[in-house]
């Protein structure tokens, strides 16, 4: 009877430690919008990337296109020089790196209610910086097209504290969080 006391104890112990660590946890470490681009595929216009950028801005789509290749996320990046979505490299006065900046948005797509966008980056920030921080910002700004906001902590592309010299492609949570993007 002991032995079977001692062990009822043991259990509710474990229950109870792993309750903590549960609601503790955060849930989910992305965060969704409804600025994401409309479309079944994100058009980009890619003409006025600098050629010193064109190499980071073409590996982050290519790693976006990799993991919708293999059915982990709904949505893959094309590319031509007659979208309206437009990717421009270019100087401006403010410290920002890239932004994400929505030109139309229509709310029939919601919750996906952006149909033309404009990402930019800074390299006024971004020339002294390397290629690997240029393709974490470009990685981060499509992030936004598939439905992600920022997010301030975790390991993703999304977190806009993250050291863009080791994070640099989509990660675990960027993925789930598309795909939950797409199943609203
Ligand atoms: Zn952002």
């Amino acid at each position: 009877m002991n032995k079977r006391k001692n062990l009822y104890t043991i259990v509710m112990i474990l229950l109870a430690i792993s309750f903590v660590f549960v609601i503790s946890s955060p849930a989910f470490a992305y965060k969704l919008f409804t600025k994401g681009f409309f479309g079944q595929d994100v058009p980009i216009n890619t003409v006025e990337v600098h050629s010193t950028y064109l190499t980071p801005v073409n590996n982050a789509i290519n790693n976006w296109n990799f993991h919708h290749s293999i059915g982990a996320i709904p949505r893959k990046i094309i590319v031509g020089g007659a979208f309206k979505n437009r990717f421009i490299t270019d100087y401006f006065a403010t410290d920002w790196p890239g932004l994400y900046g929505i030109v139309k948005q229509d709310q029939a797509y919601y919750p996906h209610t952006t149909t033309e966008f404009v990402i930019l980056l800074n390299r006024t920030h971004l020339d002294s910086q390397s290629a690997t921080v240029r393709q974490s910002v470009a990685a981060h700004e499509f992030g936004h097209s598939f439905g992600l906001d920022d997010i301030t902590s975790g390991i993703a592309i999304m977190n806009i504290n993250r050291n863009r010299s080791s994070i640099y492609t989509a990660q675990q949570d960027d993925i789930n969080g598309v795909k939950a993007s797409w199943n609203r």
